[in-house]
């Protein structure tokens, strides 16, 4: 295992989620219906802390049974201790 159906992909100033199999320079789509050609370059760190699309992020949690509230869930510490947030959903 390990392999996932989509990756976060930085656009337009937030990270969408875009079908893993996508390859810089192809055009794509994200889960929340947006054209975008894969940029070549990888994206940068900044890109990286770019708010979560949640349309993205709730197509993702769909398609993988992974559960929109989780109300077991305990606080982390990444909060304080990381300014962004985990690049993937969380996984119970
Ligand atoms: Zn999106």
């Amino acid at each position: 295992m390990g392999l996932r159906p989509f990756r976060w992909q930085p656009h337009d100033g937030e990270r969408h989620a875009i079908d893993d199999n996508a390859m810089p320079t192809q055009e794509t789509a994200t889960l929340c219906g947006a054209e975008l050609t894969v940029p070549a370059a990888r994206p940068t760190k900044q890109q990286w802390c770019w708010p979560t699309c949640t349309a993205c992020d709730a197509a993702w949690r769909l398609a993988e049974g992974i559960p929109l509230f989780l109300p077991q869930q305990r606080d982390t510490n990444r909060k304080t201790a990381q300014p962004c947030e985990s690049r993937r959903p969380t996984r119970t």
